[in-house]
């Protein structure tokens, strides 16, 4: 069921990647970089659940089990800083990477390892509500303006020569003999001799695997103009239900929901109302900034909310999807092992955790 075994792909080699967020144009520029022949298809940009992200790298403060996916996400964080500044200079287009640190505020006591009391936590961060009892911190976590990252991702592929083709929708995977022969898509028949299936919330619509939209709304504020020389906060706040996301030009991200109605559009009144109800419990100063923008998005959900990596059904068709609510922090580290198993049949060990297969018996 390997999907590259004995297989040696050769410069100028055609790869197609169906989806073009993140996922898909991070692992076609590592691809493009070692020399392949990539082209994304992609039905909507606009419509990526890496332009409603709120951009957290936060494996510490997301309180991850040990295990597969702590060792997968801490390995991309590791990997941000030198992979984003990669991007950047290839794009010319600053991604905001800012490893700013998270702090976790709880309002019940938990005296756990590196638990910060009640004093400690507020002298971490000025503002906080009154029914903060103590947190943790996680200075190593941090953030990375996702909207900007994936315009970054979109120049910089562009400049190292994928092509990117927005606005194409590929309507059937057609297969035979344990083999992708062809694509069927809104502009007619394409083929390639390697598919990546990078699809994100739709992948259902193309595959029978596991994954279904978890929709999530969002809103921002800004810093009001005389607070801006010196923003009130400066790392990201982690709360029991809700995470507010400072960015360095003085807007707020606050989210978010987490809804099971498939792929409804709009942000809602009830919606909109949890977000701002329990962010103005969590820092109070929020509530004389002024509203700036809402907006939603869908994760792709898998049944244990781990990402779907590696080898298909199909020889040459491999899966980059199902990162949940952590893809943009794993972007790198899926970037690069996907890229390692297509171009050089590697397989990473950190990949064995998230075959598709483990939900074969389901
Ligand atoms: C509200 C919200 C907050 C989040 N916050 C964070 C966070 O703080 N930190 C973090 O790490 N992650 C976060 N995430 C998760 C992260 O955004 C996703 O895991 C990540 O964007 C997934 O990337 P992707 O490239 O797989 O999918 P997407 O970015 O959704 O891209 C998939 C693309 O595939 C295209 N496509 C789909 N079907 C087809 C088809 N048939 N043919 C052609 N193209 C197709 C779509 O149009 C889309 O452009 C958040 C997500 C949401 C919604």
């Amino acid at each position: 069921m390997s999907a590259v075994k004995n297989r040696s792909m050769q410069s100028g080699s055609e790869i197609i990647i169906i989806g073009g967020g993140v996922i898909g144009l991070a692992t076609a520029i590592e691809l493009r970089l070692l020399g392949a022949k990539v082209t994304i298809l992609c039905q909507s940009f606009k419509a990526a659940a890496g332009h409603a992200a709120a951009g957290m790298l936060a494996p510490q403060a997301e309180q991850l089990p040990i295990g597969s996916m702590l060792d997968l996400c801490l390995a991309s964080r590791d990997l941000y800083p030198e992979w984003v500044q990669k991007i950047e200079s290839i794009s010319g287009v600053d991604a905001g990477y800012w490893q700013c640190g998270i702090l976790a505020p709880r309002y019940t006591d938990e005296q756990g390892i590196d638990w910060l009391d009640t004093q400690s936590i507020h002298q971490h961060q000025a503002g906080l509500s009154q029914s903060v009892v103590g947190g943790y911190r996680y200075p190593a976590d941090g953030q990375v303006d996702n909207r900007a990252l994936i315009q970054s991702l979109l120049i910089a592929s562009r400049s190292v020569g994928v092509q990117f083709q927005d606005g194409v929708k590929v309507t059937t995977i057609h297969r035979s003999q344990g083999r992708v022969t062809h694509l069927e898509t809104s502009q007619g028949e394409m083929s390639a001799q390697h598919y990546i299936l990078a699809t994100g919330a739709w992948s259902q619509q193309l595959l029978p695997i596991a994954i279904v939209p978890r929709k999530g709304q969002m809103l921002s504020v800004v810093v009001p103009i005389e607070h801006r020389a010196n923003l009130p906060l400066q790392q990201v706040l982690f709360g029991e239900e809700i995470y507010i996301v400072p960015r360095r030009d003085g807007r707020i991200i606050i989210g978010a929901t987490s809804e099971d109605v498939g792929f409804a559009p709009h942000n809602t009144l009830q919606g909109v109302k949890q977000l701002m109800t329990n962010a103005m419990r969590l820092f109070p100063p929020l509530q004389d900034f002024p509203l700036h923008e809402t907006w939603w998005g869908f994760r792709p959900a898998t049944p244990d909310e781990l990402p779907m990596l590696g080898a298909s059904n199909d020889a040459n068709l491999t899966l980059a999807t199902g990162h949940y609510r952590n893809g943009i922090l794993l972007t790198p580290i899926t970037a690069k092992l996907i890229a390692d198993l297509v171009w050089h049949q590697r397989t990473d060990n950190l990949l064995s955790a998230f075959s598709w297969q483990r939900f074969e018996s389901v």
